[in-house]
Order: structure tokens, then C-alpha cells, then sequence
């Protein structure tokens, strides 16, 4: 086949069954490897498009091409999905009956089967690779490659056994794809799968759709609800670290009348199941978890993820906020955590047997803390991390490449414009002199009391305990005064964040004491800044950052910001009130096939297409095929039902 006629096939292929004209980064480099018969090792973000990369070429590759990914319930999705745009998918698995297994053996024999979804544990039956070895192959992919690596933070056992594929079957070409980034990782997978000269990808790890926040925590609940009401009727995932905080926040949340649920591994399978299932059909749109939630998750339109304490490290952050906003659309990632998240992560650290495993996973907690404390723009931030150099789009720049000062609706950009830091709503102030009171006070009390005595002395309570032991003598005794209590509880939190206190690890009880930082601060040797505390009372000083325009935000929300740097023409947000009548009524149709056909809403179409379709409101199958992720069986489907609602929805208000 001549150049011009593959481009010509690859990108009709990419039409007809994905429904897009353009791919995303890398897409197109990976498939025309794969139909060149090369290995590929491809580190794409979450969202990415990682399934598109191996699903097209394994409709244009003769013989049936394997995909190991290690859940079942990500198989049973992606082989929906790929059903539903046309694509002839089967999983094979534990729970497949012989009369299915026929089934897929027939297919397979009839050259008709395009992929072949996999368990690494069925990969490792001898009899199943007998099998393959009698069928015509395509190549492998293998999905979530970093469970083959035991430095990533998924190691999975079954997945060693992959390394035979390039023995067993040399001429069979083998893409691995993963999300996690880290060097170590990413060559452990190489050699470990043995693959021969890989065409290598390391995609962006940014997303820009998401956007960040962090957030001290004071009173969690509350500043859980401020979020929820900046983010109406939309789904997402609570993270928290422990059970007995998911049963918590969970109820917490229906008394205030969310519609939410818990899920964590001391529920039973079936329970489980039925969560993650009423999540996944938009009927329960927030859940409330520990980290064992997730990994078997494809939903696309996941509109936040809130962590309500301290994930153990970064990567873990990035994978769990990359949850949300895979459709493309704006999504909102909230961080909340306080120093008691550090003490009981690093409590877990004293579970790991193997002293160098034990080094590791502090050095990424402390990463994990860096990154939440650190000043500055928290992309660029969490970047870095992955060895990246963010670099901002310029929002300021008109057409003819000269700087506008503000944007219109008046919040400041700079920066990537997509995180609380850039849009202005994160300010540091100076609290070195509070610090040095704080140090001070542990010091003079012998560094052996509690937070709340500590700040009894500080505001000069006349509390029993401090008559017992003659505090109220000490120099320090009411020298904070002028500041609340919880003024002195956030600040002593911010030291012990900072490394400028810390909990004294011989002690049942949380005892903060000075550190080699705190001598420091209390020498005059170094400053303490912290976030100022959007609740205080006090009143806001005028600040400006460089860069950005002044204008301020107000309260807590970085809402307004959100909606400003998410003119994104995907959000629904962006819809006229109009539009957005339309929006819900596609949606609720959506919900109806999802239903009958009993698969979740966006196997059907994805936010995102919901949003288009609602834009160009298609009345031909032409217009419809115009839609993004509209391919030819989709029209099939759904066609006809989506344009007789979008005709009937123009009779009845017209414009
Ligand atoms: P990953 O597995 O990398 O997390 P997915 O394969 O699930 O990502 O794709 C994420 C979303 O992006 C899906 O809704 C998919 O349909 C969409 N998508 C993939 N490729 C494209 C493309 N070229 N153009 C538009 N949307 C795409
Ligand atoms: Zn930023």
C-alpha cells in the first residue's frame, strides 16, 4: 500500500469507527508503529487515549490481536465500548462460559475477531498459549505495563510472566502502554517484556483540563461542602485514607442530602460491585472512598476528585486526580491535608519489612508533602515531578501577539491559568514572629505538650493545667493574645507540615517539639511563610502578584477562576441556558438506551459528545457523523432517536 493510501485508511478508520478527525498526541505515531510491526512502549497520562492506540490498528492488523489489562471489570468496559463503535471485541477471563469460549474460538477461526481481551493469570495457562500459537496473531498490548514492575506502585506477580510473549512468539510485535512515568518504571518494563528496539513515546503528563486546588485542612466537612456547592449535580470521588473517615464523610454527606456512598475493602464483593456500578450509571453521582476505588474505573465523566487527606505520594495523586476529566471536558481536583495525614503515613511506613522498600516509600512521602507545601503553580509543580518543564500557553496574548492586561471577566491569568496559585486565590503571608512564639512555647514548656496546651499558653488561657505546672509564669504565657485559637492550632499544623516542628515519634500522644528548621526560625535564621487562612477574619490585604491583574477572589471558591480558565467549548458550562435544557434532555436519553442496553451512560456517548451534539444540534446523518466520537455504527445506533429528540426539542423552543 502506497503512503498516501494507508493515511488515507488510518484516518477513515479513525473517522468511521472512533468518530474523530484528528488524533491526540502520539496516537497516530503509535499506530503507524504498530502496523509497521514494531515494539512499542508508549507512557501516555490517564485520558490520553491509550485504547484508540492499539483498537486501530487492530482493525487494520489481519489475525487477532491480544490485550492483557489486569482487571475484569476494565476489560468488560473496554470491550463495550469497542462493541459499541462496531469493533468485533471478546474477553476471555474466569468467568467466561464454554458456550462463550466456543463462541470466541469460532470467531477467531472465522478471521473475525479484532481483539482479544486477556487476564495475565489466563495469558500463563499453557494451554491458553497453545491456543495462540495455533491462531493467526496481530500483536500484543499490554495495558497498565507498570504492574509488571515491582519499583512502580502496582506490582502484580501475574504480570512477570509476560516476559515469555517475545520468546513464545518472536515475530509478534508487542506494545506496552502505561501511565506511570517514573525512569525506573519505564525501563524495568522494557527489559522486563524483553521488547526489541520499542518505538518509545512519553507523552505530556499534563492535563489541561483539570484544575488544581489545595487546601489546608481545618474543618474538612465544611470545606468539603464550600467545594460541593461550587460543583452542583456533578459526579466525582471523595478519596480518604481510612475507612472509618469514608463511613464518616460518606454519612456526613447524606445528611446533608448528597446523594453519596461509601466504598471501601471492608465491604463485600457484592456491595462493591453494586457501588462502583450505581457510580459508573451517573445513579449515585459521589462516592466516597479509600484508594482501593479506582483502578476499575473508565467512567469518563468524572467532573472532581476531592482527596480529603494526604495521598502517600505523588504518583498516587496524579493517577487518582487523573481520574477525573478523562472525556476532555473541565474537571476540578481538590487536595485537602493537614500535618496528622504525614503522621499516620508515615506510621504505615513502619508495615514494610524490607528497609530499603521502607526508604523509598518515605522519600516519597516527603516528595508528596514538597509538593503540597511548595509555592507556585501547581502544574508546573506536579510536572516537574514527572521530569517535565511546564510551559503556560499565554492567555494574554491577542491575535496580533501583543499582551492584553486583563482578560474580560476579570480574573487574573498567569501562569497556567488552571490551578488555584495562577488564578490568584493562594496567598502566602509572612507568620515568622507567630512562628517563633509557637517555637518558643514548646521550647519553654519542655517540649512535651500537647498542641492544645501549647496554644492555651499562647493566648494566655488560665486553664487548671497551666496553674498545676506554673506556665503562666513563662515569658511565652499570653504573648498570642491578639490571635484566636485556631489562628495558633493552624499555625503549629503549618510548622509541623514545614518540618519546622515535628511530633515526637517516642510519644503515644502528639507532642510537638522544636526542630534543627525551628532553631533556625527562632534564631532569625529563616522565615515561615504559610497560607493565609481564606476563613480568618481578618481583613485582605491588598496583594498583587506579578504578573497578574489585582483583582482578588473572594471567600474560599476558586469558582469564578474555575469557569474563566475553563472556556473550554466541552463544558456544558459554556452552554446557553437554552442549550443546557437540550444538554439534559440528550442526557436523560442517553441514561434511557444506557439502561435498556445495560451499560453504563458513557459507552453510549461521552460528556463531551453530549456537549458537541448539543452545539451543532445535527439534523442529517451527515451532521451527526460531525459530532466528535460519533462513528458509523454509532449512527447506526443511536442516530435516529438522538436527531428525533434534538427536532423535537427545536419544535418546542424555538429560538
Ligand atoms: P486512557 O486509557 O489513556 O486513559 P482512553 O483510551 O480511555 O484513555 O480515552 C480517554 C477518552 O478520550 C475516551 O473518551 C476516548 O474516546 C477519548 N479519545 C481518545 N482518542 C481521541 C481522539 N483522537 N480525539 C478525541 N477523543 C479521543
Ligand atoms: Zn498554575
Amino acid at each position: 500500500m502506497s503512503a498516501d493510501a494507508l493515511t488515507a485508511r488510518i484516518y477513515q478508520t479513525l473517522a468511521d469507527a472512533f468518530g474523530y478527525r484528528t488524533f491526540r498526541p502520539y496516537q497516530e505515531e503509535i499506530v503507524r508503529a504498530l502496523l509497521d510491526r514494531r515494539d512499542v512502549f508508549a507512557v501516555m497520562p490517564t485520558g490520553g487515549g491509550k485504547s484508540l492506540c492499539y483498537q486501530l490498528p487492530a482493525l487494520l492488523t489481519p489475525g487477532v490481536c491480544v490485550v492483557v489489562s489486569p482487571l475484569l471489570s476494565l476489560m468488560k468496559d473496554q470491550v463495550d465500548a469497542a462493541q459499541k463503535n462496531g469493533i468485533c471485541a471478546a474477553t476471555l477471563n474466569s468467568t467466561t462460559s464454554l458456550a462463550e469460549l466456543r463462541e470466541i474460538y469460532a470467531s477467531i477461526d472465522r478471521r473475525t475477531l479484532d481483539l482479544l481481551y486477556v487476564s495475565p493469570e489466563r495469558f500463563n495457562t499453557p494451554r491458553f498459549q497453545e491456543f495462540l500459537s495455533s491462531v493467526e496473531l496481530g500483536f500484543f498490548a499490554i495495558d497498565e505495563a507498570h504492574c509488571i514492575s515491582q519499583w512502580g506502585h502496582n506490582f502484580r506477580a501475574d504480570y512477570l510472566e509476560l516476559g515469555q510473549i517475545a520468546e513464545l512468539f518472536p515475530n509478534c510485535p508487542i506494545a506496552a502502554f502505561t501511565a506511570t512515568a517514573t525512569d525506573r518504571v519505564s525501563e524495568d518494563v522494557q527489559t522486563l517484556l524483553k521488547l526489541r528496539d520499542p518505538f518509545c513515546v512519553r507523552a505530556s503528563f499534563d492535563r489541561p483540563n483539570l484544575f488544581y486546588q489545595i487546601a489546608y485542612k481545618e474543618d474538612f466537612d465544611r470545606q468539603l461542602l464550600d467545594f460541593l456547592r461550587e460543583v452542583p449535580d456533578e459526579s466525582g470521588v471523595v478519596y480518604r485514607s481510612t475507612r472509618k473517615n469514608v463511613e464518616k464523610t460518606a454519612e456526613f454527606l447524606r445528611k446533608q442530602g448528597f446523594k453519596a456512598e461509601a466504598y471501601h475493602a471492608g465491604l463485600t464483593d457484592a456491595e462493591r460491585a453494586r457501588v462502583q456500578d450505581a457510580f459508573a450509571n451517573d445513579e449515585t453521582p459521589i462516592v466516597v472512598a479509600t484508594i482501593a476505588f479506582g483502578m476499575g474505573i473508565d467512567k469518563s465523566n468524572v467532573r472532581f476528585v476531592v482527596h480529603g487527606d494526604l495521598p502517600k505520594d505523588v504518583e498516587s495523586y496524579y493517577q487518582e486526580t487523573g481520574r477525573a476529566g478523562r472525556d476532555g471536558a473541565p474537571a476540578r481536583c481538590l487536595l485537602v491535608y493537614g500535618y496528622q495525614d504525614i503522621a499516620i503515613h508515615r506510621s504505615f511506613l513502619d508495615d514494610y519489612q524490607d528497609p530499603e522498600a521502607r526508604e523509598a516509600a518515605s522519600r516519597r512521602l516527603n516528595e508528596m508533602v514538597k509538593f503540597a507545601e511548595t509555592d507556585g503553580c501547581r502544574r508546573a509543580n506536579l510536572l516537574q515531578y514527572f521530569g517535565e518543564t511546564y510551559t503556560p500557553p499565554n492567555f494574554n496574548a491577542d491575535e496580533n501577539g501583543s499582551d492584553a492586561d486583563a482578560s474580560t471577566d476579570g480574573a487574573p491569568r498567569c501562569g497556567c491559568g488552571g490551578c488555584d496559585y495562577c488564578v490568584g486565590s493562594v496567598r502566602r503571608v509572612d507568620a515568622t514572629v507567630d512562628a517563633q512564639k509557637a517555637l518558643s512555647a514548646m521550647q519553654r514548656t519542655g517540649n512535651r505538650f500537647g498542641v492544645g496546651h501549647i496554644v492555651d499558653v499562647l493566648v494566655g488561657a488560665r486553664t487548671e493545667k497551666i496553674e498545676r505546672f506554673g506556665h503562666d509564669g513563662l515569658p511565652t504565657f499570653g504573648v498570642g493574645a491578639d490571635r484566636d485559637k485556631t489562628y495558633w492550632r493552624y499555625l503549629i499544623s503549618a510548622l509541623l507540615t514545614q518540618g519546622i516542628a515535628e511530633l515526637d515519634p517516642s510519644k503515644d500522644f502528639p507532642i510537638p517539639r522544636v526542630t534543627r528548621l525551628g532553631w533556625d526560625v527562632m534564631r532569625g535564621q529563616r522565615q515561615v511563610k504559610i497560607v493565609e487562612r481564606p476563613t480568618g477574619k481578618k481583613k485582605k490585604a491588598t496583594s498583587r502578584r506579578s504578573g497578574g491583574s489585582s483583582t482578588l477572589l473572594s471567600g474560599s471558591g476558586s469558582s469564578a477562576a474555575f469557569n474563566a480558565a475553563s472556556a473550554n467549548p466541552y463544558s456544558k458550562n459554556s452552554l446557553s441556558p437554552r442549550d443546557r435544557r437540550l444538554f439534559e434532555e440528550l442526557r436523560a436519553l442517553r441514561l434511557q438506551i444506557a439502561k435498556d442496553e445495560n451499560v453504563p451512560p458513557y459507552a453510549v456517548f461521552s460528556d463531551k459528545t453530549l456537549v458537541d451534539m448539543t452545539y451543532l444540534k445535527p439534523e442529517t446523518d451527515g451532521e451527526f457523523l460531525n459530532v466528535s466520537g460519533v462513528g458509523v455504527k454509532k449512527l447506526e445506533n443511536y442516530g435516529y432517536e438522538f436527531m428525533q429528540a434534538i427536532r423535537q426539542f427545536l419544535e418546542e423552543n424555538p429560538k
